[in-house]
């Protein structure tokens, strides 16, 4: 195959490659004006509520998170909700995998002791293992 056969081979394969892609995005396009119409409506929602502090929603099940609501902070800044929030179980478990996995950085483990010792706390206060691990938003 020559240069010339080559480059006229790309050109060809392009031309398709660009023509799928128009179609698709011209497909999306319904669907981005639905999601558009949707921020639209949460956000006339949130300043008819005179929300403010909205803080975002559960990465879980996408509930709405207030300030003051009941919820978990997980370690990267996304929020859970209190139904989807970790128990203090599920806490020690990812603490004890955490310190006992050798590939574990410092940071991990002064996570891992960070949780342990909240766990603790909470079981001296007289909370239980299943108990969700939430604070106040
Ligand atoms: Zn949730």
């Amino acid at each position: 195959m020559s240069a010339q056969e080559r480059i006229d081979e790309f050109r060809k394969a392009f031309r398709e490659l660009a023509e799928a892609e128009a179609q698709i995005i011209e497909a999306m396009k319904p669907f981005n004006a639905a999601l558009s119409a949707i921020h639209t409506a949460v956000e006339t929602l949130r300043e008819e509520a005179e929300l403010t502090g909205h803080l975002g929603s559960c990465l879980e099940c996408n509930d709405p998170l207030l300030p003051g609501d009941p919820g978990h902070v997980c370690r990267d800044g996304e929020w859970l909700c209190e139904q989807c929030a970790f128990t203090y179980a599920e806490l020690k478990g990812q603490a004890e995998t955490m310190l006992a996995d050798k590939d574990s950085s410092d940071e991990d483990r002064e996570h891992a002791g960070a949780m342990m010792a909240r766990v603790e706390r909470h079981l001296a206060d007289g909370g239980k293992l299943e108990d969700r691990a939430v604070g106040t938003l």
